[in-house]
């Protein structure tokens, strides 16, 4: 989401005629996109900033612009511990970018727009400047109705907003037409999407019935609780919806899933992963976990890595625990010291290193879609439709670039990755663009 909304900003000054440079230091403006959800990310724009400090005493005309959830969340607060800022503006307000960046050149004083009931959706769709030349989000859900203990984004992003289907299936068509071929719809609860009688399965099988144009759908991040049966029969009967889904877990103890609000319990959690695996057994499942929540005991922890294990996961992420203004767990003491914290943080990234490590080793051999994001010298990167990261030697006997889809053979497998060659030569596969 942030990403997606650095592609908004960056749009938006390419449309006052700025370009991008490839360095902060020889830029005339500096955009700095924040993510609140841990205080050490929340004190990284404080870092960054620091740093442009000596950039702008060589360019007085410098201008620093610094958005996303630390904006929204600390408002002036940041302007009086960072004077160096000139402009802010909220997760709701980022259309003002350029008409504040320019208020700023002409009085020479800071200007911030932090109004959270703006309206998130009125950046216009083609003004979004796409990092990607294969993948583009499209983001169909703003803010969160949930009520996570430990979350501070509902704060930062506010209450559910969706997008009506006819706008999303109108930006999806014009990016099809601009030639991008994997789509993936963002939302902070993304499945939590409903407007009016339209529910995320319906808008999932509406874009995807769209045009044959697109080859992937994807979608994130969703949350268990609108994991039901019409939702999980989208993997079996959309042959074009990639399978993959991260599905935060957050913890596999009911009395810490029980305080953090998630509205589920360990068993209910798993019985819905295998809901989903019986309409597509061969899902691709990502998780979210913290580790060292208020009151985490060993044995929390230890269920937490046995759901861990249970679930089978093809990838984890996992989180310290990071006490935030504004959530309901900042009351309870943050009892686990940080050096426990960490060590969960070890034993639960060691497991499930060693299970992804022998998932992987499964692969070898297997011939694989690869949908190409990048080549540079030679080395080619991109993603199955399971979204596992694959790289290979970019072929001798035709031109591969971001876009093309060719079968790779898998010969190597890594925890997070594996290695491949391309299969047969320029015949194995249309390798289209
Ligand atoms: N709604 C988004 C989602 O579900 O992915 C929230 C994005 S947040 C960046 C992703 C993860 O950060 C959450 O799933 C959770 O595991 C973690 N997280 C959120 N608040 C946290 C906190 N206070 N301390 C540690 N990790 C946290």
């Amino acid at each position: 989401m942030n990403v997606n909304d650095s592609e908004k900003a960056a749009g938006l000054l390419e449309g006052e005629g700025m370009e991008r440079v490839e360095s902060a230091a020889g830029a005339d403006v500096i955009f700095v996109n924040t993510c609140a959800v841990r205080e050490r990310a929340a004190e990284k724009l404080f870092h960054a900033v620091g740093r442009y400090r000596t950039l702008k005493a060589q360019n007085p005309g410098l201008k620093i612009a610094v958005g996303g959830c630390v904006a929204q969340l600390q408002g002036k607060e940041i302007m009086e511990r960072a004077p160096t800022v000139d402009v802010l503006v909220g997760t709701h307000n980022l259309r003002d970018l350029p008409r504040l960046l320019a208020e700023s050149t002409e009085s020479g004083l800071s200007q911030s727009a932090l109004d959270r009931e703006a309206d998130a959706f009125s950046i216009p769709a083609d003004t979004v400047s796409h990092s990607s030349r294969t993948r583009a989000y499209v983001t169909v859900v703003e803010g969160c109705n949930h009520v996570c203990s430990f979350c501070v984004v509902p704060r930062t992003r506010g209450k559910e907003v969706c997008r009506s289907p006819e706008s999303i299936l109108q930006e999806v068509r014009s990016l099809l037409d601009r030639g991008y071929n994997e789509i993936m719809l963002l939302g902070q609860t993304v499945n939590a999407y409903r407007f009016g009688d339209v529910d995320f399965p319906d808008l999932l099988r509406r874009v995807h019935d769209l045009d044959e144009r697109l080859w992937r759908l994807r979608f994130t991040t969703s949350h268990p609780e609108h994991v039901d049966e019409k939702f999980a029969r989208c993997f079996a009967e959309l042959p074009r919806l990639a399978p993959y889904l991260h599905l935060p877990v957050q913890s596999g103890a009911d009395a810490i899933l029980a305080d953090m609000r998630r509205g589920y319990t360990a068993r209910e959690y798993l019985q819905r992963l295998g809901l989903l695996r019986a309409y597509r057994g061969d899902l691709a499942l990502t998780a979210d976990v913290i580790v060292g929540y208020p009151g985490e005991t060993e044995e929390d922890f230890e269920a937490t890595c046995r759901l861990v294990r249970e679930a089978s996961y093809d990838g984890l992420f996992v989180f310290l625990y990071s006490p935030r203004p504004g959530t309901t767990a900042i009351r309870r003491p943050d009892d686990i010291p940080e050096a426990e914290k960490k060590r969960r943080f070890k034993v639960l990234n060691e497991q499930q290193q060693r299970q992804q490590r022998l998932r992987h080793q499964s692969y070898i051999g297997r011939v694989e879609e690869v949908l190409v994001e990048e080549v540079k010298d030679g080395d080619c990167k991109g993603r199955t439709p399971h979204f596992r990261l694959v790289h290979f030697d970019a072929p001798t006997s035709f031109d591969v670039a971001p876009g093309t889809r060719l079968d790779v053979k898998i010969t190597t497998a890594f925890p997070n990755s594996l290695r491949g060659r391309v299969e047969g030569g320029a015949n194995a596969r249309d390798p289209r663009r």
